[in-house]
């Protein structure tokens, strides 16, 4: 069922604390930690607690925690001091998405070319 933890998910399995996870924040609803290939100086994952495979699919199945991901995507971006800063949501093999558990990226601390690759 949607929103339900997935056994074989990492992200939900660093949710659960069974994988390590440089966390930066957390809430009732979302989680955020340092991403373990970083991209730019600052590249952190927000994440809904509650498992759902992508953007799209976290938009049409719980709208209100979409919105809680997208506010601690700027709490996060405030807690680092970025006064400019790109939140990127990956959303399916062809756009790069490699973990099917939503997460917005964060990245910041260096300037970042547009359009991105
Ligand atoms: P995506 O390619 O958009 O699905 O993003 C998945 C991100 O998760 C990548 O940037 C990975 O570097 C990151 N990642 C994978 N495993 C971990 C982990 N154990 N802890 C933190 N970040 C991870
Ligand atoms: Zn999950």
């Amino acid at each position: 069922m949607a929103g339900e933890a997935q056994d074989d998910c990492l992200f939900c399995k660093i949710v659960a604390g069974q994988i390590p996870a440089t966390i930066v924040r957390e809430t009732e609803t979302t989680v955020a930690f340092r991403d373990i290939n970083p991209q730019a100086p600052t590249h952190i994952l927000v994440i809904p607690k509650a498992h759902h495979q992508d953007a799209a699919a976290l938009a049409a199945e719980a709208p209100q925690l979409a919105a809680d991901v997208l506010r601690e995507t700027q709490a996060v971006a405030d807690d680092e001091k970025l006064e400019s800063y790109r939140t990127v949501f990956n959303t399916g093999s062809g756009a790069g998405q490699t973990v099917w558990h939503a997460h917005a990226h964060v990245l910041g601390g260096r300037g970042l070319e547009w359009p991105p690759g």
